[in-house]
């Protein structure tokens, strides 16, 4: 020890102060990076650090990009801007060979290294190592130097510790990306599931989905189609993204279009270039729109495929299951949203059938009536019939024509018969039932036309209704006739308000709406039938109503005047 000059003395202390301040760099390196949680800002302060340790002249962040296979310049320090269009492969370099081997290499002459590729003039030494989490290399750090030998063994174990660092904070940094954008794609399903319960077209509701969808995917284009009646052909219903060509192109035979497997096979497809596929037909418009990868999943409701929902991104992408999973779901609420929207086109042609149904009744009203018109004096011309007691001679033709008479009247006794059967099983099977239950049934069926209308519905069920006796399927047609009355008289909107309410051993239940309102001559004819101040109308509706409510042994009252609104009361025993 005592032999030790001074001079080496001062050197083991200089050599202690300069590791000491790598230390320092280090520590405050670390403390710095888990401050961060974003990706790109770890990568500059990482590369910064790294060259300023090492006394680099420059420096370079290169990540591998998961769906080229290439490795990308992330950052770079003291490098021609132009540097960072570079894509290396694996094993190309030395930063793509220590990618490949995952271990560091250290060059101390550049001029002698087989792999060096150059990156900027004057160069003539290069330390890299690997970015390497758990085993996984995510990419390389490389620091360079003008100077000969520049970077010693401490500089490597500094540069391994610092890669080592930066690594585990950036896996921690893309997780936490990537549980936002979970979050966010959760979000959007949700928010997207709610519209769908909105009185939306089927339209706006795919505009809603394609948009989302393309966000969500970083897309390009996302675009929605559907399979036309004949299942022949998808037709563009929606689309984000796309160019005039793309929105104008004719539909596609599902027979020979790429997409089409997809509706055949009900199973997601996903092409890594479209513009270099033989099997997409629009290459040309794929190079002009600039679209590269696609991703297409089924629309299916019920069993059957009805449609394709899908994304192109701009670049190569290989699509993660993740990525699928949400395109799908997506699809799934585009589904739902197709399904509903041909269900309000049936409760559309509940009013033309309801119509038929007003004359169907009205007409098996009269029919019963007339029926038993005929029945009582044919019962008299019968009785009259045999007390004649009409007998002839053996040979006299008028045995027989007497014979024909007594048959026929048997004939036309046994038709009215039948009428009155049909008519009487027209007359209502009373059972106990929950007036509010069914008034919310039919205004399921309304909904959509009262929106349409701009009509606010205020529905008031009472809490504790007693039962009523009724007939389901009478009640609620005279329920629907009484509110698509009252839309008809709101053409330009208004409030239709229903309440029930308990009433003397019974339920009352009101209607009233803000329309046009009646005068005293149409209020005292209301119930006569053939009575209608419609173009289209039938003027059988209240009559049928009446009927119905009069075989409930309720009552009806009406109250109205022009310009003031009308209100409907029904009363029907428990
Ligand atoms: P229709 O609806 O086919 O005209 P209805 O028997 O249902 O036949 O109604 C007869 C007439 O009564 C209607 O044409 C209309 O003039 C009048 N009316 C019925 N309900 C209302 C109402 N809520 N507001 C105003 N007028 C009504
Ligand atoms: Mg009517």
């Amino acid at each position: 020890m005592a032999s030790e000059t001074k001079s080496e003395m001062k050197s083991k202390v200089s050599d202690l102060r300069e590791r000491y301040e790598r230390l320092q760099a280090l520590h405050s390196v670390t403390v710095a990076l888990n401050t961060t949680l974003d990706p790109r800002e770890v990568v500059n302060l990482v590369l910064r650090e790294a060259v300023r340790v090492t006394r680099a002249d420059s420096g370079s962040v290169v990540l591998l990009n998961p769906d080229t296979g290439r490795l990308d310049v992330d950052a770079s320090f003291g490098l021609d801007p132009k540097i960072m269009q570079v894509k290396l492969r694996l094993g190309e370099g030395v930063t793509g060979w220590v990618a490949e081997h995952g271990r560091p290499l250290r060059v101390g002459d550049v001029t002698h290294e087989r792999r060096y590729v150059a990156v900027r003039e004057g160069v003539r030494s290069e330390l890299a190592v690997p970015l390497e989490f758990e085993g996984q290399v995510q990419g390389v750090l490389n620091v360079d130097s003008d100077r000969l030998d520049a970077f010693g063994v401490a500089d490597e174990e500094l540069l391994v510790a610092l890669a080592a660092q930066a690594a585990r904070v950036l896996h921690n940094a893309w997780l936490i990306r990537q549980l936002r954008q979970r979050a966010a794609q959760l979000e959007t399903l949700i928010t997207i599931g709610q519209d769908i319960l909105l009185p939306l077209t089927l339209e706006e509701v795919l505009r809603h989905i394609v948009r989302e969808a393309r966000r969500l995917m970083r897309a390009r284009l996302c675009s929605a189609l559907l399979l036309t009646p004949d299942r022949e052909e998808l037709e563009l219903k929606a689309s984000d993204g796309a160019g005039e060509d793309y929105v104008r192109r004719p539909n596609l035979k599902v027979d020979d279009c790429l997409v089409g497997v997809v509706v055949r096979r009900k199973r997601p497809l996903a092409v890594r270039n479209v513009q270099e596929s033989d099997q997409y037909q629009h290459t040309e418009l794929a190079r002009r729109e600039g679209l590269v990868s696609l991703l297409s999943v089924p629309l299916v409701s019920g069993d059957e495929a009805i449609g394709v929902l899908s994304v192109y991104t701009a670049e190569p992408h290989r699509f993660s299951n993740d990525e699928i999973l949400l395109l799908t779901a997506l699809a799934g609420l585009g589904s739902v949203a197709v399904r509903k929207a041909q269900l309000y086109e049936k409760v559309v042609d509940v009013e033309e059938q309801l119509r038929q149904n007003e004359q169907l009744s009205a007409l098996g009203l009269l029919a019963a009536e007339i029926a038993h018109e005929i029945r009582n004096p044919l019962t008299i011309v019968k009785m009259l019939f045999h007390s004649l007691d009409l007998r002839f001679d053996g040979g006299d033709p008028r045995t027989k024509d007497s014979r024909i008479i007594e048959e026929k009247m048997d004939q036309m006794n046994r038709i009215l018969d039948q009428v009155l059967t049909f008519a009487r099983r027209s007359e209502p099977e009373l059972k106990p039932a929950d007036v509010n239950a069914l008034f919310d049934d039919v205004l399921l069926l309304v909904r959509h036309k009262l929106a349409q209308q701009n009509i606010a519905l205020q529905w008031r069920p009472a809490p504790d209704l007693p039962r009523a006796l009724l007939d389901r399927t009478q009640i609620e047609q005279a329920a629907l006739n009484l509110i698509l009355n009252a839309v008809q008289a709101m053409p330009r909107g208004g409030t239709l308000t229903i309440t029930t309410e308990p009433r003397d051993a019974g339920v009352c239940v009101v209607i009233t709406d803000t329309g046009v309102g009646m005068t005293a001559e149409v209020r005292q004819r209301l119930f006569d039938g053939f009575l209608t101040t419609k173009r289209t109308g039938t003027g059988l509706g209240l009559a049928v109503v009446r009927k119905i409510i009069d075989a409930h042994h309720g009552r009806i009252e009406v109250e109205s005047a022009p310009g003031k609104g009308t209100t409907f009361r029904v009363f029907l025993p428990a």
